[in-house]
């Protein structure tokens, strides 16, 4: 297991330009509203009309309709029961997938996937985190180790990761070459699920570096269309298997259901590298109160042997809440690992650094002036 794990949430893909929770269904909704997404006009409408269904249902109640975790668990609920009022009955079963397109559209619009030359690079922060990610891997001293657990759908991280020829790890089968773990918790936009081998096949982001490069430049659009990629990707690859034409994601508010066997072995690994970690970093994770499974993550992961000298947080922590819950998740003997810097994540990634012996700040190459490489006393 890996010395030091990076935790990431929605935050972290913030200044990439991706959406939060409480503000993804305004910017689906202005995406359709610019007609940028023509394409899937039937799902976004469709998700729509559901909403407003939900909201004449709970006209009373104060449930929040405009936060995408809290529709997208209706959602499943509704299918599981077969309906939602308002909502003819192959609309509810289309409502799950349909959710998915919206997600993985508004992602792809959204999420800045730069072309530099021929190429796209990782959104940031990703671009700058991949970097620190080399350096632990390949200049500290003494070596390290990392994991990455991530809430995050989106795969700013995984392109970031792939991009510089490191292989992942998504913990469904073991490795056969060394590689970094990217634990997925609520699934990815890159992962389908085969009904016919009951596992999720993962679409390997190295295609948008090399193999399909080509066949992507010729799209004029400077935003990445990793939806259709994909779909090119499955129909040539996945020949005669049942696979699910959306991608395998689910609601953050963690539930009973079917998703739990799939994703069994991401949680449990993600619970081996919590146990084994001597340094914790999270990032852009405002351990919402709603998320029980994280506290029980945490609380069930941290048990193990290894004494855990770091646990910093990066969040900006605009309402003075994010830093309060993490001290009461920890408890009182927590203090001296804990740390909290109330900024963003390329901020951030200045400062998580480990090494051994000594204080020193370098600049991170091609940086502005604020993002410095401060190396902290390793002991
Ligand atoms: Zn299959």
């Amino acid at each position: 297991m890996a010395k030091n794990v990076f935790i990431l949430g929605a935050g972290a893909s913030r200044d990439g330009g991706a959406p939060l929770m409480f503000d993804f269904l305004d910017a689906a909704r202005e995406l359709q509203r610019l007609q940028l997404v023509n394409d899937r006009q039937a799902d976004f409408d469709l998700v729509f009309k559901a909403i407003a269904s939900l909201q004449r249902v709970h006209s009373k109640s104060r449930i929040d309709l405009n936060n995408l975790e809290v529709v997208f668990a209706a959602f499943e609920i509704a299918s599981v029961i077969g309906a939602l009022p308002g909502l003819a009955d192959d609309e509810v079963a289309r409502l799950v997938p349909a959710m998915r397109a919206l997600i993985t559209r508004t992602f792809e619009e959204r999420l800045d996937f730069n072309r530099s030359g021929t190429y796209r690079e990782a959104p940031q922060p990703y671009w700058h985190f991949a970097e620190l990610l080399g350096y632990l891997l390949e200049q500290a001293y003494p070596a390290q180790t990392l994991a990455i657990i991530t809430f995050n759908y989106d795969v700013g991280v995984d392109f970031a990761v792939r991009r510089r020829r490191y292989n992942i790890d998504y913990a469904f089968e073991s490795p056969n070459s060394p590689s970094i773990p990217v634990l997925k918790l609520h699934g990815s936009l890159n992962w389908f699920y085969c009904n016919d081998c009951q596992k999720i096949v993962p679409f390997d982001l190295t295609f948008l570096t090399e193999e399909l490069r080509g066949v992507e430049l010729h799209s004029f659009r400077p935003q990445l269309r990793l939806s259709s990629l994909q779909q090119q990707w499955l129909h040539r690859t996945q020949l005669g298997h049942d696979v699910a034409a959306e991608p395998f994601i689910v609601p953050p508010t963690w539930s009973k259901g079917e998703h739990q066997r799939t994703l069994a072995s991401v949680w449990k690994r993600a619970a081996l590298e919590l146990r084994d970690a001597e340094n914790i970093f999270i990032v852009g994770y405002s351990l919402p109160a709603t998320d029980e499974f994280f506290r029980h993550l945490y609380a069930l992961g941290t048990v193990g042997e290894t004494v855990l000298q770091r646990l910093w947080v990066v969040d900006p922590d605009p309402g003075k809440v994010v830093e309060a819950r993490y001290r009461s998740l920890l408890g009182p003997g927590a203090e001296q690992r804990f740390a909290f810097f109330p900024e963003l994540f390329l901020a951030g990634i200045g400062r998580i650094n480990v090494n051994s012996g000594r204080v020193r700040i370098t600049p991170v190459r091609s940086a502005a002036p604020r993002e410095y490489l401060v190396t902290f006393l390793r002991r």
